[in-house]
């Protein structure tokens, strides 16, 4: 593979918006493609010296990591990199590795993984969990000890990868949760959907991301020089200087454009002829708060609660997440904070869920099965809506008996708190996610158990034309504009109007601005999104005329064809 000097376009599907240029540096998932010579007794030092640097490198990395984490969030929650430290310092693997070497006269990542994988399978079998979970442990470990040893290889020196950007097969939330942003440039996989869950991270972090780009880890090296336009979906390798160029001059109109946004962000939220928008922030913590509080906005409309869950491989206490809510209610100061209860499962997996089927044990089944760690959870949103507007939302609520199910889990939470005296909003509001189709048929019915909805149009998209958002395979068929999304949509507003329930969209369809014109015309009047997505989407809603989006909502109504819609949408927006 020689990438030197020749232009390579590579087409994916643009996730998170932004040009940026920089190295790649490859993020190895799993599968390490292991090299494997012999090497002469002449070069054993040489390897070695490879080896001891690696690791010097490796716990640099570890107690850099180590020691933000324990800033941020605590000792308590760095405690699983001191684990990782003992992994890599530990003394007998590295003399068996050393002696490896020596005797078997291989290079040092075969050697490396040959002996690591021996100690892994041998964790595997043992009959103690607290040991078998170590296994973990070393598997991080040596990845990136691994990375280091193979990055060093291709020759890049470290400074020049400070901006990275990084190419991998997929990046799991957990993974992006571990992210630096600030040494980050970007973000290129070559599977995921644009509503992947590290994508509306990156989104919210401003990374750019492309992906589907289906093989960018086979055709770019650690240290290649990349051009990414997140706007296009486009990765440009080894861009030559005409290239650059061109896109130095698309990101200054960006910027320019971008300046233009802030210009009414202080304005009201409506269209040109007064009808009122409440544009909310969709949070993932209490990391999110200044993006929150850098967008005037009218609330939090969804906080994400699985962060703090993936943060750790231990469940967080009630009181972490007491700590956390509060942080995040009090810098909501007076808004309302709609906290989502526990939505693991799918692509967001954490120790007692392993579930990765997006039809599986996820969100509110998984809690309903899990009750201690449901309760846990509701009596720290309870706790801490004694300081503030918060409301309770149940995430992937398929119908009544669920609903009600949560609900009477809620009450007895309830009345063990008022028995023991502790302060919450007795009257505090409690909503749906409506993001199934079952939900949306009988939206009617569930509005008799709550005090509104939101519409999550990330699952809802994907539950109803049966398209994993993960896959990029069958991202073409994830379209927003197809006329089953529409109607159900419709249905949504129209039903959630009649049952006398505020609706709002916090899924993802809600922050591309054609997308939210989309949403208004069919009825929305609440959405919900990444703060950084405000300016955009405000200065665009200002520019609608709702009237003439009610007519053109009318005149797409019978159109078959999702493409068509969409092109019509696009031709209406681009007048404006
Ligand atoms: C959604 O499904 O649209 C949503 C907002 O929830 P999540 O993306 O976390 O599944
Ligand atoms: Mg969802």
């Amino acid at each position: 593979m020689n990438n030197i000097n020749k232009e390579v376009i590579l087409k994916g599907i643009p996730a998170s918006p932004g040009i940026c240029h920089g190295n790649a540096m490859l993020f190895y998932q799993g599968n390490i493609d292991i090299p494997s010579y012999t090497i002469t007794a002449d070069e054993v030092d040489s390897e070695i010296s490879r080896f001891e640097k690696a690791l010097i490198d490796t716990r640099s990395e570890i107690l850099n990591i180590r020691n933000k984490v324990s800033n941020s969030l605590g000792d308590g929650e760095a405690l699983i990199f001191d684990a990782h430290l003992m992994v890599l310092e530990d003394n007998a693997l590295i003399t068996e590795i050393l002696q490896y070497v020596k005797s078997n006269k291989r290079n040092i990542e075969y050697c490396f993984n040959e002996v690591v994988e021996r100690y892994i399978n041998f964790f595997k079998t043992i009959e103690d969990d607290y040991l078998r979970e170590r296994v973990a442990d070393i598997k991080d470990v040596s990845r990136r000890l691994l990375n280091n040893l193979l990055g060093e290889q291709t020759g890049i020196k470290k400074e020049s990868l400070k901006k990275r950007i990084i190419v991998s097969e997929d990046i799991s939330p957990s993974q992006a949760v571990g992210f630096d942003k600030d040494s980050l440039h970007a973000f290129i996989t070559d599977s995921g959907g644009a509503t992947s869950h590290f994508v509306i991270m990156a989104r919210s972090l401003k990374i750019p991301a492309v992906v589907g780009l289906h093989n960018a880890t086979q055709k770019i090296n650690t240290g290649d020089f990349l051009l990414i336009d997140g706007f296009e979906g486009i990765v440009i390798l080894n861009p030559s200087q005409e290239t650059l160029d061109k896109y130095q001059i698309k990101a200054s109109e960006r910027l320019e454009i971008e300046k233009a946004y802030t210009e009414s962000l202080y304005e009201l939220t409506e269209t040109k002829d007064g009808h009122k928008i409440d544009l909310m922030v969709n949070i993932e913590g209490s990391k999110d708060i200044n993006d929150f509080k850098a967008y005037p906005s009218d609330g939090i409309g969804l906080f994400r609660t699985e962060g703090i869950f993936l943060k750790s491989r231990e469940l967080p206490s009630e009181e972490d997440q007491f700590n956390e809510y509060v942080s995040v209610i009090k810098a909501a100061n007076g808004k309302p904070v709609i906290i989502r209860t526990l939505d693991v499962g799918g692509d967001k997996l954490i120790q007692s869920n392993s579930d990765d089927s997006f039809l599986g044990l996820r969100a509110i089944r998984f809690c309903l099965e899990n009750l201690d760690l449901f309760k846990t959870q509701l009596r720290a949103i309870l706790r801490a809506s004694a300081y503030g507007m918060t409301r309770i939302m149940y995430p992937m609520i398929s119908g009544v008996e669920e609903l009600s199910k949560a609900n009477s889990i809620l009450g007895e939470v309830k009345d063990e708190l008022s028995s023991s005296g502790i302060k919450f909003d007795t009257n505090i509001q409690v909503g749906a996610m409506i993001e199934l189709p079952s939900a949306v048929n009988v939206i009617d019915m569930l509005s008799a158990y709550v005090d509104f909805f939101s519409v999550g149009t990330n699952d809802l998209i994907q539950y109803l034309m049966a398209v994993d958002r993960m896959n990029d395979r069958v991202s073409h068929l994830y379209q927003p504009t197809h006329p089953a999304v529409l109607r159900s949509l419709k249905t949504i507003f129209e039903k959630s109007k009649i049952c006398d329930k505020p609706v709002s969209v916090c899924g993802e369809m809600a922050s591309e601005p054609i997308y939210a014109a989309l949403l208004i015309g069919l009825g929305a009047d609440s959405l919900s999104i990444s703060g950084s997505r405000i300016p955009e989407v405000k200065h665009f809603i200002r520019t609608l005329d709702y009237s003439k989006l009610k007519s053109f909502i009318t005149e797409i109504w019978n159109i078959d064809k999702a493409s068509l819609v969409e092109e019509k949408l696009k031709n209406l927006l681009s007048k404006l």
